[in-house]
């Protein structure tokens, strides 16, 4: 099998037949195209980039060095037994290499855990503090940009999540750039039109260093059953993943804005009608259960 631009051996055959050069020039060009497209972010913005040490993050992150950004990072020790200081020793390893300035960030330090909330499992705690800790993080640091590495299938199977608990609002916020507001950062999704498998070639091709281990708290977490019944549809009807992302990117509804206020804990923006956000009720619960 060989490559579609060269006489070289393909290394990938999906989406298109690539030998190690023309795929890392493939890969480098789709990527500066979204951001352009998009208007993510020009070289004068204060870019942060949120890294988990995955294939994912790891990718964007030394892509973008490549293409020349300038940027730093943000790890979010999330105290996972087995997982986390691992994670964070990739990252650290990553973040030498490109030799970029590295934001380490415990949960813990916030007065939180990765733990169950009365009814609510782990992951979605989990989610609520990373989101609310990068974006504090980002806003009480003066970064102009938030740039998180969610990819095509996260996206997708984040759409079919909205579309089970009908929620309209967020589908139709599902877009490649959320414009800052307020103590809202600016935030972006350079790898929407990337797959898992890109961007796992594109780290090993590089040799980046990459946590390979699986959270051990990732079984029967909502997104990944949900991402798991989308590839085996995509298996029999190809082109669902980029079908739906073109197809969230149409949708230009009018939706009413929730109403947000300041939450009165913390000062930073909720929804929420007791005007506590979700991450200070988090924080109450645990400083409530503390064992
Ligand atoms: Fe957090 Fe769940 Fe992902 Fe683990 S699997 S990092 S607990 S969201
Ligand atoms: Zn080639
Ligand atoms: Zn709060």
């Amino acid at each position: 099998m060989k490559c579609i631009k060269c006489d070289k051996k393909a290394i990938i055959s999906y989406p298109v037949r690539f030998c190690k050069e023309h795929f890392i020039e493939y890969y480098l060009n789709k990527l500066k195209e979204t951001i352009e497209k998009w208007e993510m972010f020009n070289k004068d913005d204060k870019i942060l980039v949120a890294v988990s040490g995955g294939k994912d993050s790891s990718s964007l992150a030394y892509a973008l060095h490549l293409l020349g950004y300038e940027f730093e990072g943000l790890y979010i020790n999330l105290e996972i037994p087995n997982y986390s200081n691992f994670c964070e020793e990739k990252v650290k390893e990553l973040f030498k290499l490109i030799n970029k300035k590295l934001n380490i960030i415990r949960v813990s330090d916030y007065g939180v855990k990765v733990e169950r909330v009365r009814n609510r499992p782990r992951c979605s705690v989990c989610g609520t503090i990373k989101r609310y800790l990068m974006n504090r993080f980002a806003y009480e640091n003066g970064f102009t940009v938030l740039a998180t590495a969610h990819t095509m299938p996260d996206e997708v199977s984040f759409f079919f999540m909205n579309l089970r608990s009908g929620n309209l609002n967020a589908i139709v916020k599902q877009k490649p750039v959320l414009e800052g507001k307020g103590k809202f950062v600016k935030k972006v999704k350079p790898l929407i039109y990337f797959t898992e498998k890109e961007n796992l070639t594109f780290s090993l091709i590089n040799n980046l260093p990459v946590c390979r281990l699986e959270c051990p708290y990732a079984e029967g977490n909502t997104q990944n059953v949900i991402k798991n019944k989308i590839y085996e549809i995509d298996k029999d009807f190809r082109g669902l993943f980029n079908q739906t992302i073109h197809f969230l990117e149409k949708i230009n509804i009018e939706v009413k804005d929730e109403e947000v206020y300041e939450c009165i804990k913390c000062g930073y923006p909720t929804s929420s009608k007791d005007i506590v956000c979700s991450f200070c009720k988090i924080k109450e619960y645990f400083s409530k259960n503390p064992s």
